[in-house]
C-alpha cells in the first residue's frame, strides 16, 4: 500500500526545511532563547497510579510543596519579567484538580492575564468543575485515555476510572473549552486497540487525539514488557500517518523524537525540535526550576528554585546544557542525522550511559 503523504512535501523540501530549522536553532534560538511555554507542576499527588508515570507521582517526597501564595508571587514575577502574551502557562501534576486551592490559584493566574492550559486524567471533571474551569479561563486541555476500558484501567491502576474520564471530556466539550484533546500513551498491550479507540473517541466528539509511545523513563523503566517492539513502533506511526486527517478528529504525534525524513511532518504539524530550555521551562511542585517536566530529575539538571531565584535570571544565565552540544557523544557523535536531531529529546537522554534511551534510527529510518 502506498504511504500517505500528508504534508505534500518531498524529501528534498523536507531536508531543506530541517536544515533551516537547524540553522535557526544554532544561530537564533540557543543564543536568544524565548520562554514560550511555562509548565507549572501544581501538585505531585494523583488519584491514579499509572505504570508508565514519567514523574513517578505518589512515589516522591512531597515535602516543601509550594504554597498558593508562593505560586501566585512567582506568577506575578513572571508577568513582570516576561511578555506573557507570547507565553502559555501549562498546569500539570499529578492530578491538578486534587489541589484544594486549585481554582484560587488559576483564578489569580487568569486575572494576571495568563493564557493557560492543563493536563488532567479527567476523573474529577464533573459538570460543576468544568463550569469553573471555563470561568477561570482554561483554554486548552489534554486528557489521558490509555486504551479501551479494561486496558486503560489496568494501565492506570484505577478501577472504574474510564467512564469518569470520558464523562469529564464530555463535560469540558459542553462548556466549550476551545481545545479539548485526548492523549494516549501507546504500549505493548493497547497497540491492538488503536482502531477501536479511534472510533470511540470520534463518537465522544473531540477534535484532537495525540498519540505518543511509552518512553523508557520513570516508572516505565521498571516495566520493560510494556515497551513497543520495532514492528509496533512502525505500526503506531503508520496508524497516525493514515488517520491523521481522515475525519474531523485530527490525529497527531507529540514532540518526542526525531523521526527521519520520511516520517517527519507526516504525523505532526512541525519538524522535530526539543523545546526544553530554549522555549520551555518548568516550575516543579517544590519550586525547582527545570527545562521540561518529562526530563529525569537529576540534581545537575535543576537550574534553580523559584523560592530563592528569579526565573528571568535563571532563564537568561543558566540552562547552559540545554543550549549546547554536550550530548554530541556516543552513538550521536558521528550520526549523519545529528544536524537535524541534536541527540533527540532531552527526556529520552540517559545521563549515565550518555546515549539516548530510545532513538528512531534503525526503527523508522
Ligand atoms: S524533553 Fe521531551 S517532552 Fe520535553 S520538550 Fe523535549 S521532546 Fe518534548
Ligand atoms: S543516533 Fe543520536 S543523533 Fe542520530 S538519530 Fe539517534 S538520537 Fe539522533
Amino acid at each position: 500500500m502506498k504511504k500517505k503523504n500528508n504534508s505534500g512535501l518531498n524529501a528534498e523540501i523536507k531536508n531543506n526545511h530541517m536544515q533551516q530549522l537547524a540553522d535557526y536553532r544554532e544561530e537564533t534560538l540557543r543564543p536568544h532563547p524565548e520562554l514560550r511555554s511555562l509548565f507549572l507542576e501544581i501538585t505531585p499527588f494523583c488519584n491514579e497510579h499509572c505504570l508508565h508515570c514519567g514523574s513517578r507521582c505518589g512515589d516522591i517526597d512531597v515535602s516543601g510543596m509550594l504554597t498558593k501564595d508562593e505560586i501566585i508571587t512567582a506568577l506575578k514575577q513572571v508577568k513582570r519579567d516576561f511578555n506573557i502574551k507570547r507565553m502559555r502557562l501549562c498546569v500539570t501534576g499529578g492530578e491538578p484538580l486534587l489541589r484544594p486551592d486549585f481554582f484560587e490559584i488559576m483564578d489569580a493566574a487568569n486575572r494576571l492575564g495568563f493564557g493557560w492550559g492543563m493536563t488532567s486524567n479527567g476523573t474529577l471533571i464533573d459538570k460543576e468543575a468544568a463550569k469553573k474551569l471555563a470561568e477561570t479561563g482554561l483554554r486548552t486541555v489534554s486528557i489521558s485515555v490509555d486504551g479501551l476500558k479494561e486496558t486503560h484501567e489496568w494501565f492506570r491502576q484505577s478501577p472504574g476510572s474510564y467512564e469518569k474520564t470520558i464523562e469529564g471530556i464530555k463535560n469540558l466539550l459542553e462548556v466549550n473549552i476551545s481545545h479539548v484533546q485526548i492523549t494516549t500513551v501507546v504500549y505493548h498491550k493497547n497497540i491492538g486497540e488503536l482502531d477501536a479507540m479511534y472510533e470511540e473517541f470520534k463518537k465522544v466528539g473531540v477534535r484532537s487525539w495525540r498519540v505518543i509511545n511509552i518512553e523508557p523513563i520513570g516508572r516505565a523503566r521498571e516495566n520493560a514488557d510494556l515497551m513497543l517492539s520495532k514492528d509496533e513502533y512502525i505500526k503506531m506511526f503508520d496508524f497516525i500517518r493514515d488517520k491523521r486527517f481522515e475525519s474531523k478528529m485530527e490525529v497527531t504525534y507529540g514532540c518526542s523524537h526525531y523521526l527521519g525524513t520520511d516520517m517527519e511532518r507526516e504525523v505532526r504539524q512541525w519538524y522535530f525540535l526539543c523545546n526544553a530550555g530554549v522555549y520551555t521551562a518548568s516550575i516543579m511542585y517544590n519550586g525547582d526550576i527545570g527545562g521540561c517536566l518529562d526530563i529525569e530529575r537529576r540534581p545537575e539538571l535543576i537550574q534553580g528554585n523559584i523560592r530563592t531565584d528569579n526565573l528571568k535570571d535563571v532563564w537568561e544565565n543558566k540552562f547552559v546544557n540545554f543550549r549546547n552540544d554536550f550530548r554530541k557523544t556516543g552513538k550521536c557523535a558521528d550520526c549523519p542525522d545529528y544536524k537535524f536531531c541534536a541527540a533527540d529529546s532531552f527526556h529520552t537522554w540517559n545521563f549515565d550511559t550518555m546515549e539516548p534511551n530510545l532513538c528512531m534510527k534503525g526503527i523508522l529510518f
